[in-house]
């Protein structure tokens, strides 16, 4: 008896939009063309020599076996003090915090924890790409808002609270923003709390690029508000913090209703996370040096980049925070923004994400995101490469 065609068995896809993510796409354009790759967002210098020794030690000292679910407790413990130091809100270690496989894990834990089939879920575009996927797996529907590309990519909180209806259940943020660079004001966590005082919705705070922030300005994490750390999944992650992000160690906090029910998920996702990973990130954690320093090194690398692309033809957007800036590439090409990432990097050698491919619209601004966590000789040889663009 002939077998079924598998391609006729599977029926509708479950994620009928998704294809490779812009992020491989360009990092692999990037290796074929042998081009600079300033596409993908990691840093293309090693992590510190003490966080490897850490590393070794603790595969050394035989912490080689399944961690607990919930993290590593000295681990969880160091997170909870930092993040009381920080941002005055003490999450408990044993109740509130999840160590999870990168920040992704966490969001799609959170997402498929808190989002029910046919509830709405507000996001900003630019999204990051993970967001809506983890929405339609949980059977909930995407509901897109703009970030006001004429006023700096700030977020029009009057148009989220209308947007919100009595099936909005979530809103998922993401400041400092990937891929503007936006960072959050003090007006912004007032309307956050103005939004969940009236309307009762959860919160997802994507904070992985809290530690990069720029011209002394604070990072505003929402857990800093008492009110919206009542509603909110505040998530970051060890990759961009430590230059770790082939470690995939990232965490969750959230108040214990909401921790019992993501761990519900974690638990059948990937059980635990990497057990010598999260021993050397609890005893790199007990320094803070690691990431005080991260906001005057990168800001260092932005400025030597920004002032770079003043010799080309390009023109440079603000960036508040993260490693990545955006620019705007009308004055060398009508293209639309795949078309000239694609140009850019077969032609001149540097590979860029398209800022389209954080639109589930499509919506052209003619503006490229390039990632400057890389050594000062990549980006002075990527800018020598754009100045001929
Ligand atoms: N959220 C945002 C906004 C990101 O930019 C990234 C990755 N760079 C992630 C989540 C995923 O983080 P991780 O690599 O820890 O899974
Ligand atoms: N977050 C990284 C970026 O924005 C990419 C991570 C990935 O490739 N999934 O470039």
């Amino acid at each position: 008896m002939a077998t079924p065609d598998p391609r006729a068995q599977l029926g509708p896809s479950k994620l009928p939009n998704v294809g490779t993510t812009i992020f491989t796409v360009m990092s692999a354009l990037a290796a074929k063309h042998g081009a600079v790759n300033l596409g993908q967002g990691f840093p293309d210098f090693d992590c510190d020599p003490r966080l490897q020794r850490d590393f070794a030690e603790a595969v050394a000292a035989g912490h080689n076996q399944y961690a607990p679910m919930a993290g590593v407790p000295l681990l969880r413990e160091r997170l909870s003090a930092k993040h009381a130091r920080l941002y005055g809100h003490r999450y408990d270690a044993e109740t509130e915090l999840t160590v999870t496989a990168g920040a992704t894990q966490a969001i799609m834990a959170a997402v498929l924890a808190l989002v029910r089939p046919g509830d709405e879920v507000v996001v900003l575009e630019p999204v990051y790409d993970s967001y809506v996927p983890s929405i339609e797996l949980a059977g909930g529907r995407p509901v897109y808002l703009p970030l006001d590309h004429r006023n700096g990519y700030a977020p029009d909180w009057q148009r989220v609270r209308d947007a919100i209806t009595p099936r909005t259940r979530l809103a998922m943020l993401n400041f400092p923003h990937n891929p503007t660079g936006r960072t959050l004001r003090e007006s912004d966590l007032r309307a956050l709390e103005e939004i969940v005082a009236a309307t009762g919705i959860f919160l997802l705070s994507d904070e992985v690029y809290e530690h990069i922030v720029f011209d002394g300005a604070p990072h505003r994490s929402l857990a800093s508000s008492p009110l919206l750390a009542e509603r909110t999944v505040v998530i970051s992650s060890f990759g961009k913090t430590c230059h770790t992000t082939g470690w995939k160690i990232g965490y969750a906090l959230a108040p214990a209703p909401l921790t019992a029910e993501i761990r519900k998920v974690h638990q059948f996702m990937v059980f635990a996370v990497n057990t010598p990973g999260q021993h050397a990130m609890a005893r790199y954690l007990d320094d803070a040096t690691a990431y005080e320093q991260l906001p005057a090194f990168y800001q260092r690398k932005r400025d030597l980049f920004i002032d770079g692309l003043r010799n080309t033809k390009f023109k440079v957007l603000p960036c508040e925070g993260t490693y990545f800036v955006l620019a705007d590439y009308s004055a060398i090409a009508d293209a639309p923004e795949a078309d000239f990432a694609q140009r850019l990097v077969a032609e001149y050698g540097v590979a860029s994400i398209p800022v389209s491919g954080f639109y589930a619209q499509p919506f052209d601004n003619r503006v490229v995101r390039f990632c400057f966590a890389k050594r000062d000789e990549t980006l002075r040889l990527a800018l020598d490469r754009l100045a001929r663009a």
